[in-house]
C-alpha cells in the first residue's frame, strides 16, 4: 500500500488546517497514488513554533542518547525496508533495485550521522597570559529548514535531517511534493524511535511560498538546499534577510573525459551505467562526453551497445534498467535540448524522442559530434541523453571541462598516473572520479564549486555545516 500522505507538526502527522492538497503521480503509469495536504501558513508557523521549543530539548539531550533514538529509526526503516523501497519506486519510477540501493545507503547515512555525533569535539587553545582559559565550541547552529528535490526521495532527507539530528539541531523539512511518501515514512520511523515532539517536523505545499514564510522568520538559524542552480540563488537571498546560514547542493554539468591509454570499453560500460542511472537525473550525472580522437569511435561503439542493452519499463517489473522521468515537463525539455544538438550538427544515433506508451518514458538517448555552443553542452540536461564529442589535446580537454560555471562532478579514464596528477589540480570541480563513477558515501563530503553550490553533505564536513564556532575565554 503507498504511504499515508500527511503532514508532521509538532509530533502530529495530520492534514492541513485550510484542507488543501495536490495529487502525487506514478510518474510510470499516470495513476494518481494519493492526496498530499498543503500546510497552512498557521502550519508553517506552528511547525515553527514547535522547532523552536523542541530545538531546546532535543540539544540539551546527550550525543549517546540522540545517537541511540537514530540507530532505532534504522531499525524501524529496515523492518519496513521492502515496502518503503516498492512506494519511492512507485511515486519517483526508477527500478526497484535502485530503489532498494538508494534506501539502504539512506539507512546507512543515518546511522553514520547518529555515530559521527559522537565525536563533536572543540578545543583549548594555550592562552598567552597565566590564570585563562580559553575554550572553542562546537555547538548545533540552531532550527533547520530544509527543501530538497524529488531525484533521491530519501538520500535527499536523511542527508538533512540525520546531520541537524545528529548535530542537535531541530528541522523543518519540505521533501518534493512529488515525492512525499518516502520522506513520510522516515519522519514515521524517526517519530516511533522517540525524537521529540517538533524536532522534526514535515510540511508540503507551494514551494515558493512555503520558503518564502519558513526565511521571513527570524527563527530558522540555518537552511540546507538540494535542487538547481536558480532556485538555490533565489533561497540565499530569501535567508539573507535573516542572516540564516545556508549550505546549496545544487546541479552540475559533468565532464567525462576518455583518454586513449585506459580501457576504452570498460569506461563506456561504466560510462553509460552512470549516465542513464534514475534515468539521468542525477546531480552528478556524467553530462558531457569528451573522448580523446584516436578512441573516439571505439568508445562510441562501445557505449551505443550499452544503451541497447538496457531495458526500459516500470520500475516494479522484474529486470527493469531504466525508468521513467519524474514528469512530462521534463519530456518537453529532453525534446527541447535533442532536437537543438541535432539543428547544430549533431548525429542522433539513438533515440530522441518519447516512448509511446503510458508515463513520462524518454528513449535513452546518444548524441555524437555535438558541438559546445549546443545547448546541451551548456545546460544540465538532468535526462537519459548523453552528449559525446572529441578532443585532441589534453589542455583542451581541461579547458572544456572548466568553461561552464557548474564545478560539481566530473570523471576521467586513464591510467596514466601524470595525468590523473594534473586532473587532481587543473580541474575545477567538488568531486572528481577516476576510472569510476562513485563519488558519494556516507563517510566522504559530498558538495560542488562554483556555481553548483558550496557546503559539503557527508563525512566530517557535513556535521559540521549544522554546527556553529563560538569562543569562550575565562579568567581567574
Ligand atoms: P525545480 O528547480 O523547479 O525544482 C527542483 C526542486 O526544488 C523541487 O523539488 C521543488 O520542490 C524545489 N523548489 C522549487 N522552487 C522552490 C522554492 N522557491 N523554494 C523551495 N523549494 C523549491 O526543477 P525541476 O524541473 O523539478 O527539476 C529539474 C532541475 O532541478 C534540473 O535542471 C536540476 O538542475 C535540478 N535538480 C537538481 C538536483 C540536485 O541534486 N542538485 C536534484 C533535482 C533537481
Amino acid at each position: 500500500m503507498y504511504e499515508k500522505l500527511e503532514l508532521l507538526i509538532n509530533g502530529q502527522f495530520r492534514q492541513g488546517s485550510e484542507g488543501k492538497s495536490e495529487p502525487v503521480y506514478n510518474p510510470a503509469t499516470g495513476e494518481v497514488l494519493g492526496a498530499l495536504p498543503h500546510a497552512s501558513k498557521a502550519d508553517l508557523d506552528e511547525a515553527l513554533a514547535a522547532s523552536e521549543k523542541a530545538y531546546k530539548i532535543w540539544r540539551g539531550q546527550t550525543a549517546l542518547s540522540r545517537q541511540k533514538v537514530l540507530e532505532k529509526a534504522c531499525r524501524i526503516l529496515e523492518d519496513r525496508f521492502d515496502e518503503v523501497a516498492e512506494n519511492l519506486t512507485k511515486e519517483m519510477g526508477k527500478p526497484l533495485a535502485e530503489s532498494k540501493l538508494e534506501l539502504g545507503v539512506a539507512i546507512d547515512v543515518i546511522r553514520w550521522y547518529g555515530e559521527e555525533g559522537k565525536r563533536i569535539y572543540g578545543r583549548t587553545v594555550l592562552p598567552r597570559m597565566a590564570g585563562i582559559a580559553q575554550t572553542v565550541r562546537k555547538d548545533p547552529v540552531g532550527p533547520v529548514i530544509a527543501f530538497v528535490a524529488w531525484n533521491f526521495p530519501a538520500l535527499n532527507v536523511v542527508r538533512k535531517v540525520a546531520g541537524a539530528l545528529a548535530a542537535g539541531c531541530s528541522v523543518i523539512i519540505k521533501p518534493s511534493e512529488e515525492t512525499p511518501g518516502t520522506a513520510i515514512a522516515i519522519a514515521r520511523a524517526l517519530v516511533e524511535a522517540g525524537v521529540p515532539d517538533g524536532a522534526v517536523n514535515m510540511v508540503f505545499g507551494v514551494p515558493a511560498e512555503v520558503s518564502e514564510h519558513l526565511c521571513s522568520s527570524p527563527i530558522p538559524r540555518k537552511l540546507s538546499f538540494t535542487g538547481s542552480v536558480p532556485v538555490g540563488i533565489h533561497l540565499q537571498k530569501l535567508a539573507a534577510e535573516n542572516m540564516i546560514k545556508c549550505t546549496m547542493e545544487l546541479g552540475g554539468h559533468s565532464p567525462v573525459m576518455v583518454f586513449e591509454d585506459g580501457d576504452i570499453e570498460k569506461a563506456a560500460k561504466i560510462a553509460a551505467a552512470g549516465k542513464y542511472r534514475n534515468a539521468g537525473q542525477v546531480c552528478v550525472s556524467p553530462t558531457r562526453f569528451f573522448v580523446q580522437k584516436s578512441v573516439h569511435g571505439k568508445f562510441v561503439d562501445a557505449f551505443v551497445s550499452e544503451v541497447d542493452n538496457l531495458n526500459i519499463g516500470d520500475g516494479m517489473d522484474d529486470g527493469v534498467t531504466m525508468g521513467p522521468l519524474i514528469a512530462d515537463r521534463r519530456i518537453d525539455v529532453m525534446d527541447g535540448l535533442v532536437q537543438d544538438a541535432v539543428a547544430q550538427g549533431a548525429n542522433l544515433l539513438r533515440g530522441g524522442s518519447r516512448l509511446n506508451r503510458p508515463g513520462s518514458f524518454y528513449a535513452p538517448t546518444v548524441l555524437d559530434n555535438v558541438s559546445d555552443d549546443a545547448r546541451i553542452m551548456n545546460d544540465e540536461p538532468f535526462g537519459p541523453v548523453a552528449p559525446i564529442d572529441s578532443f585532441a589535446s589534453v589542455d583542451e580537454v581541461i579547458a572544456r571541462a572548466n568553461r561552464l560555471p557548474f564545478g560539481l562532478a566530473a570523471y576521467a579514464f586513464t591510467e596514466d598516473p601524470a595525468l590523473i596528477a594534473r586532473l587532481k589540480e587543473d580541474v575545477e570541480t567538488g568531486l572528481l572520479a577516476v576510472n569510476s563513477t562513485v563519488v558519494s558515501v556516507p563517510e566522504t563530503p559530498f558538495g560542488g564549486i562554483k556555481h553548483s553550490g558550496y557546503g559539503s553533505e557527508g563525512g566530517i564536513e557535513g556535521l559540521e555545516a549544522f554546527l556553529t564556532t563560538r569562543f569562550v575565554s575565562e579568567t581567574y
